[in-house]
């Protein structure tokens, strides 16, 4: 009878345990867990309600949303995609819900009915679980099992070294991350949330768009969190200091921002400047950039003078990123094994047969949204669908 190691008692480790049981039941699975619990990320994904995938409905390109691995996420989502996810859950007996934003939940709105159903699953078939079993040497473990699979997620410098011994590891940093910075009348509109605004590292082709929350910190929410993650390994490389432009209206093209402040002027020439607020932005937030732009008259007073100088403060805001500051919902490393070492379809080890890797040990991460998830499901059925067929070869 052969035998499966998996390392890692997580997402990616328990769907790779089960769906290789599913397909062999015959074969031993045992899934070695450092911790005295298993599932613990599930367990707080999403803020309780683990945000599991995402109908991909408004992805136009993987690119957008696996800043690195969506060559190989596109590759194996011809096996196993979204769709595959969505029903593998419901067929499980987790009714699932899509939100407008087109993220996929539990329909209970709690974590626990997808541990559960692990669990339950994992109870089902026989898989053994070992739990406070820390391995340090996976290699070892061929000792004893035929087929080792590696799903331990994000590493920690300690194991990032340890793999490198025998695997190249691109270097972890952190991924999903909200921006300090220091600017007290920024600081002081914590609590505002602007729709869309455009926000761009200046020199760089990193930038992205989406609804902003300013915070005591500085800021977040989706454009920030997006930003982070296709701009993890340049913020790392700079020690999280960098200009930031932030263009509030949304509006890519500044032109048409001149002209509809041009409009503006003109038809409310009377007004003062504060008391007609362009782009739908907020009375605080409208206030205080006039202020920093030192604008305090009319519209018709402004000239092309002073409507250039509105233009250039709506879109071209400068601010300088202080430091990375923590984002409690979610958070994953870029960086671990370098695709380059594995087989694309097996997920193989080039080196070292019959050692797999699923899940964030790999150099795969997205942005927010049940992209990590579906990551760690698709690479993980990869996996077991792998190992089955060298099985049954
Ligand atoms: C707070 C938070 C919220 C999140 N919310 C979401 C969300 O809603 N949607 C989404 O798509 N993604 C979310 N993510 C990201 C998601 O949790 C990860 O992408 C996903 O858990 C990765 O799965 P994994 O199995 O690869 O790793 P993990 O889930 O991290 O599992 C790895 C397991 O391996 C164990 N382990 C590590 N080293 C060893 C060792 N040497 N020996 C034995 N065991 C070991 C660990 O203890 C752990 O249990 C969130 C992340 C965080 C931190």
């Amino acid at each position: 009878m052969a035998k499966t190691a998996i390392i890692g008692g997580g997402a990616a480790g328990f769907f790779c345990a089960i769906q290789l049981k599913t397909f062999c039941s015959d074969m031993e699975v045992t899934i070695f867990e450092s911790k005295s619990r298993v599932l613990s990320k599930v367990e707080i994904s999403g803020g309780g309600r683990c945000n599991c995938t995402n109908t991909f409905r408004n992805v136009t390109s993987l690119s957008q949303v696996y800043p690195r691995g969506f060559r190989l996420m596109n590759r194996l989502f011809k096996q196993f995609g979204p769709k595959e996810v969505y029903l593998w859950f419901e067929n499980h007996g987790v009714d699932l819900v899509v939100q407008d934003d087109e993220c996929v939940f539990p329909k209970s709105q709690d974590s626990h009915t997808i541990i559960n159903c692990f669990l339950n699953e994992a109870y089902k078939l026989g898989i053994k679980i070992k739990l406070n079993s820390k391995i340090e040497n996976p290699l070892s473990l061929f000792d004893e099992f035929d087929y080792v699979v590696l799903t331990t997620g994000g590493l920690s410098h300690n194991y990032e070294q340890k793999l490198s011994d025998f695997i190249s590891v691109i270097p972890c940093v952190p991924s999903l991350f909200t921006f300090t910075i220091k600017d007290k009348a920024l600081n002081l509109l914590m609590g505002l949330v602007v729709d869309d605004v455009k926000v761009t590292i200046p020199n760089t082709k990193l930038s992205s768009q989406g609804p902003l929350l300013i915070t005591h910190w500085g800021v977040s929410g989706p454009s920030i969190l997006k930003l982070s993650s296709y701009a993890a390994r340049f913020l790392a490389e700079n020690n999280y200091k960098s200009p930031l432009i932030i263009n509030w209206s949304g509006i890519t093209n500044t032109d048409s921002v001149y002209t509809e402040l041009h409009d503006i002027s003109t038809n409310n020439s009377q007004k003062q400047v504060s008391s007609y607020r362009p782009f739908g932005l907020q009375t605080r937030l409208w206030e205080y950039l006039l202020e920093k732009a030192e604008i305090k008259c009319k519209w018709g007073e402004l000239g092309n003078k002073g409507i250039n100088k509105l233009t250039n403060i709506i879109c071209n805001d400068k601010y300088e990123i202080d430091g990375r500051a923590p984002f409690k919902d979610e958070f994953v490393t870029c960086g671990g094994v370098d695709l380059k070492n594995i087989n694309m379809s097996t997920l193989e080890s080039k080196q070292i047969p019959h050692l797999y890797f699923a899940g964030e040990i790999l150099d795969i991460d997205g942005i927010t949204g049940g992209f990590n998830f579906q990551a760690a499901w698709t690479t993980a059925y990869a996996v077991a669908d792998a190992i089955q067929r060298t099985v049954k070869n």
